[in-house]
């Protein structure tokens, strides 16, 4: 289980959630922390409700409040890395087990067979807004390609 980490002194993308009147670019000690302080993180730490469907010491899922197919339930470490680019070797394994639940679900789900999708959207760009790093398990429909 994630015991704490050092954050980055640099954050790109940090532009997108800071909150006002925090400097953009770099951060204090005290900025860094806030960081940790999504929406996804107090869902990992049962402080605001979410209706999870698996959970372990590492990983919870949850289905998104914004479904944009019939099955959309994200899947986080509780470790709050806010994104892909942050992601470090010692989170290989955890990288890991989040694609290993996502399948586990989509078994749960009953959309193994048919098929499915798994995004990780990476900064503004990409349409990321939550910095928290999560994986969109999508399935229930066909889905086209390229995506938007
Ligand atoms: P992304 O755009 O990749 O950062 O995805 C963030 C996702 O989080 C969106 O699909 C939102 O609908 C979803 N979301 C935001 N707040 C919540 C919440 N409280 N519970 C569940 N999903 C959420």
């Amino acid at each position: 289980m994630w015991m704490g980490a050092p954050w980055p002194t640099h954050f790109p993308g940090a532009e997108v959630w800071s909150p006002s009147g925090v400097p953009k670019g770099l951060f204090t000690v005290g900025e860094r922390t806030r960081m940790s302080d999504t929406i996804f993180s107090k869902i990992a730490a049962g402080e605001i409700p979410a209706d999870i469907v698996y959970e372990d010491e590492d990983l919870v899922a949850f289905r998104d409040v914004g479904p944009q197919a019939p099955t959309h339930v994200l899947v986080i470490p509780r470790k709050p890395i806010p994104t892909v680019n942050d992601l470090e070797p010692e989170d290989a394994e955890l990288v890991g087990k989040l694609f290993l639940a996502a399948k586990k679900i989509a078994e749960q789900e009953g959309i193994a067979e048919a098929g499915y999708r798994m995004v990780i959207n990476c900064n503004a760009a990409s349409g990321q807004t939550v910095y928290h790093l999560h994986l969109h398990l999508l399935g229930g429909r066909p889905m086209q390609w390229p995506p938007g």
